[in-house]
């Protein structure tokens, strides 16, 4: 909800988008320390990133410094899941060794809400090949939370203006259109 008041200054009841990165902590799997998680994003996505500067940044589609200094790219995807045995959503990184179940998953259940996956890393090495399954999937995704779209999340974790890199294609499957209507606890009126 947004409301301007009369100085100009628009109100709102919680952040943009493109402004929630610092509200998800970001998983990156460790070896020996799998996380089984209930995705709550749409769709899978992901890009070319770079370890560059001591941190991992995406591969820029002009001018990427991480290129002209010669570093390799590596593709990595995210989702946000409510992670096994805790009240947290995160964004959870997988590497491409694990895309295909995400890709698969969407395919066969035209979203990844509700689908329960489990990461780890083969040789209990935190740069081990990721392997991921496909555990469970609860039908009735339409109960789950709602939660942001995960490339917006990921350019305020960069902290990467939003239109300089291009937007992802339209999704090949709408999300589900039957979420329920906003919780009691996200209405504010008062009678
Ligand atoms: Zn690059």
């Amino acid at each position: 909800m947004l409301r301007k008041n009369d100085g100009g200054l628009v109100w709102s009841q919680g952040p943009n988008d493109h402004q929630k990165g610092s509200m998800y902590r970001l998983i990156r799997v460790k070896g020996g320390r799998p996380v089984s998680f209930t995705c709550l994003s749409h769709e899978p996505w992901g890009t070319d990133t770079h370890y560059y500067g001591g941190r991992t940044m995406p591969h820029m589609p002009a001018g990427c410094k991480a290129c002209e200094a010669g570093r390799i790219s590596e593709w990595h995807g995210w989702v946000i899941g409510q992670i096994d045995g805790t009240d947290e959503r995160a964004v959870v990184e997988y590497t491409a060794a694990a895309a295909d179940i995400f890709i698969n998953a969407y395919k066969k259940f035209r979203t990844l809400r509700g689908c329960r996956f489990r990461l780890q890393r083969n040789n209990g090495k935190d740069n081990g090949r990721m392997s991921a399954t496909l555990s469970d999937v609860q039908v009735d995704s339409k109960l789950l939370p709602k939660v942001p779209e995960i490339l917006p999340i990921m350019m305020s974790i960069w902290q990467i203006k939003l239109d300089l890199l291009p937007p992802p294609p339209t999704p090949r499957f709408l999300p589900n259109q039957l979420e329920l209507p906003a919780t009691n606890g996200d209405h504010l009126s008062h009678d």
